[in-house]
């Protein structure tokens, strides 16, 4: 199985925890914190932004920088849970309107003393309704906060840069720059951008941004942000993504039927034959969902899991591109007009 950072095998889903999905933490951070541990993916990303601003999560951010523990005993995470640590740059930015830190080092210096096993360079995110002119500027500078922390960073932990566009060229421009700084082994791709775009356009972007980043280094791993969209997983892999992170599984129900994500109170009348699922035959995921949590946030888990380690069998075996068929007839139809090779 090919390991691609941080021992993740390709593809994983990574589990993110933010306060940004405005949901009571309080309560579910035990649940979430043990079905990580049960039903997880052996990783978890958090945010900088929470661990220092965040109503629930800077108490354990206090814990990094008062008590000097890393965040991995902060949380009460296993050693080898590979821990992702995001800037929390999107979040500053919806939340407040502009970034909280002007200084990457800031940031960075956090993710040191957390002691996270993938450091996530500060990025200032673009945004659907900003003027073009304020877009360039937030991409020229998530390119110089970038060069900044490729300048001082050794290779002893994985770095990750996120690309911005306004619009599918200038996200593919700002790929290509991340992915020639040497120590940035990772370029990030937020799900929703290019903003304003259908799925094939952004699939399509992705695949052109692929063939850019291999141009340069074919070794360079790319991360979709902000996916729970599994319908799409399969065609990520295939655009050469190694792993994705989302948020929703902490908020919805996982439906196993048209693998979306169900919101409060549709009822997920499904059967699902998730490894949590199996133990209680004869009850649907809601009946499941229903008994707790726990059982909710285990039952997401083991189905994207169920599902990442799919596409991981298809992809070792060669067989990712007929997989990507059936699991989507009408997307793959619609991308085989532009990619006829695909
Ligand atoms: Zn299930």
């Amino acid at each position: 199985m090919n390991i691609v950072y941080s021992k993740l095998t390709r593809p994983a889903f990574i589990p993110s925890i933010s306060e940004g999905i405005k949901l009571d933490l309080t309560k579910l951070m035990p649940h979430v914190i043990s079905a990580i541990q049960d039903f997880g993916h052996d990783s978890v990303m958090l945010s900088v932004y929470d661990l220092t601003y965040g109503e629930l999560l800077s108490s354990y951010g206090k814990q990094v920088t008062e008590d000097r523990k890393s965040v991995k005993q902060s949380f009460g995470f296993k050693n080898d849970t590979t821990v992702f640590l995001d800037s929390g740059g999107l979040e500053s930015i919806k939340l407040h309107g502009r970034l909280l830190w002007n200084d990457p080092l800031d940031v960075y210096a956090f993710q040191e003393m957390a002691k996270a096993d993938v450091w996530v360079i500060l990025d200032h995110p673009t945004q659907p309704r900003v003027q073009v002119e304020e877009n360039k500027r937030r991409i020229r500078e998530t390119i110089e906060f970038a060069r900044t922390i490729n300048k001082i960073h050794d290779f002893s932990v994985p770095l990750a840069a996120v690309a911005h566009g306004h619009d599918q060229e200038s996200l593919i421009e700002c790929a290509k720059e991340l992915a020639r700084l040497e120590k940035v082994q990772i370029v990030a791709i937020p799900a929703r951008e290019p903003f304003g775009t259908s799925m094939e356009t952004k699939l399509l972007t992705l695949f052109k941004i692929r063939a850019a980043i291999n141009e340069i280094d074919q070794d360079k791993h790319i991360h979709i942000l902000g996916s729970a969209r599994m319908k799409l997983w399969p065609f990520y892999v295939l655009g050469g993504v190694s792993t994705i992170d989302a948020t929703d599984w902490l908020a919805y129900k996982a439906n196993p039927e048209n693998l979306s994500w169900d919101r409060h109170p549709k009822i997920v009348n499904a059967f699902c034959d998730c490894k949590v699922c199996k133990r209680f035959p004869g009850k649907t995921v809601e009946e499941i969902c229903s008994m707790g949590p726990v059982f909710r946030l285990q039952h997401n888990l083991a189905l994207t899991k169920l599902i990442t380690d799919r596409i991981r069998k298809q992809l070792t075996s060669g067989n990712l591109r007929d997989y990507a068929r059936k699991f989507n007839p009408k997307l793959y139809t619609n991308l085989m007009k532009y990619v006829p090779n695909l």
